[in-house]
């Protein structure tokens, strides 16, 4: 980056807020939790510099620029992210920033945007913006057009520094993690689970991760399934944990108190008891299902409510009127649909009848829990759980091709 106008800063992307700004008093405890999230994301690229400017937050890091925006892309809670040039705080700066960013162009027009968010700097916005406008005219011999204009750059003053920008690069929008509570997901290895996920993450919630293996009766590949799932989600909330449960022998036991059609059912019920277990100790709030309404025989409504009913802690399924298709798309943008797909054997169908009750009857499921030791059942397969912590190493390319924003978003947010 050119000294003569900047300071000595590798990169920096500036961060605009969504939904967070509608929240009144609570703003402030907004900002905190993207600001500690933004650390925990981000800080493996280096010494770490944040900046908040009233409803922006400025990221300097000494990552290359695009290494840093890919990643803070990632980052949940912002509708807007501006690559952007960090300037001196004088209209001369402005100039030769201006005349820098627009120096490859051979032809076309242009368009400054200014705005200042400190009122104090000798110019105002539609000074600044005719100054640097005429300087570019000058030293580039483009032509302004502020209707329609081939590239625009904006300028925002602010405490310290000027911002110079070309780019707006959608965000993920939602809430911060961190802010809604914790919840603990129900992981499988397919391709709802780490949709519904991240959509609990997307509201603010931070989520620990619990996964049941057919073990013994199965090969560990669901486990690499849900470990690659869970290492892709940290990406949004750092410090990830899941809980892996060998899950075989329970259900091989289940089968043999005469479980037949209610099989799958029973299983679901005692999952999510051993979730509830564990999300208490773990200090997880509710939990989490990738299930959607009459995807499955154990997706009709009253067998959700029959699982539901195992439950001690809300049960939040974040996709429960979403098609596979919206989902499938979903899984391929957060790039976890390439693992889901791949082959396993899955936990649920060892030892489950062809046949699935779509309509369990109660007491007959509960004539058949009767039969298992409930209490010293949950206790072993908690004590059996074992804890990883996965983590995506990155590579050049996981950088992949960032959205745009829209026409309309530009209009709402370059004000
Ligand atoms: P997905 O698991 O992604 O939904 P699926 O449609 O094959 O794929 P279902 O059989 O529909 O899975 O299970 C419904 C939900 O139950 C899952 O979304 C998940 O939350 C939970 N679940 C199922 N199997 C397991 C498992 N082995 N470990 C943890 N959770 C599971
Ligand atoms: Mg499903």
């Amino acid at each position: 980056m050119p000294s003569a106008y900047s300071y000595d800063v590798p990169s920096c992307v500036l961060i605009k807020f969504g939904e967070i700004v509608l929240k009144g008093r609570n703003r402030s405890l907004f900002y905190t939790q993207l600001r500690r999230n933004a650390v925990r994301l981000l800080r493996d690229l280096g010494p770490l510099e944040l900046r908040q400017r009233g409803g922006a937050l400025a990221v300097l890091s000494p990552a290359p620029a695009d290494e840093l925006l890919a990643r803070a892309r990632d980052l949940l809670g912002i509708t807007l992210l501006h690559p952007v040039l960090v300037l001196e705080k004088s209209p001369e700066a402005a100039c030769a920033a201006a005349v820098d960013l627009l120096r490859d162009r051979p032809a076309g027009t242009f368009a400054i945007r200014a705005r200042r968010r400190d009122k104090r700097f000798p110019l105002d916005s539609r000074e600044l913006a005719s100054t640097v406008g005429r300087a570019v005219q000058d030293a580039l011999g483009l032509d302004v057009d502020l209707t329609n204009p081939d590239v625009e750059i904006f300028l925002e003053v602010d405490k310290r520094e000027i911002f110079a920008y070309t780019e707006k690069v959608t965000g993920r929008g939602g809430l911060p993690v961190g802010v809604s509570g914790r919840a603990l997901v129900l992981l499988s290895g397919g391709i709802d689970s780490p949709v519904a996920a991240y959509r609990a993450m997307k509201r603010g919630l931070r989520c620990d991760f619990i996964h049941f293996s057919g073990r013994p009766y199965t090969g560990p590949e669901s486990i690499y399934k849900a470990y690659a799932h869970a290492a892709q989600l940290d990406r949004f909330q750092g410090g990830t944990k899941l809980f892996i449960v060998p899950f075989g022998a329970t259900q091989r036991r289940i089968a043999a108190a005469g479980a037949g059609r209610l099989q799958v059912l029973s299983q679901r019920r005692l999952m999510v008891k051993v979730a509830c277990a564990l999300a208490q100790r773990e200090g997880d709030e509710v939990l989490v299902t990738g299930d959607s309404l009459g995807q499955v025989s154990s997706q009709t409504l009253h067998n959700l409510s029959v699982v539901e009913r195992a439950s001690d802690l809300p049960l939040l399924r974040p996709l429960v009127a979403w098609d596979k298709a919206e989902i499938v798309r979903e899984a391929e943008e957060i790039g976890t649909l390439a693992v889901s797909v791949l082959p396993a054997e899955d936990c649920c169908t060892l030892f489950a009848s062809r046949l699935a009750d779509t309509r369990a009857a109660p007491d007959r499921l509960a004539t058949l829990e009767d039969r298992l030791d409930l209490a010293q059942t949950l206790d072993e397969l908690l004590s059996a759980a074992e804890c990883v912590r996965p983590r995506v190493e990155r590579a050049e390319s996981d950088l992949r091709l960032l959205p745009v924003a829209q026409p309309d978003e530009r209009a709402t947010l370059s004000s």
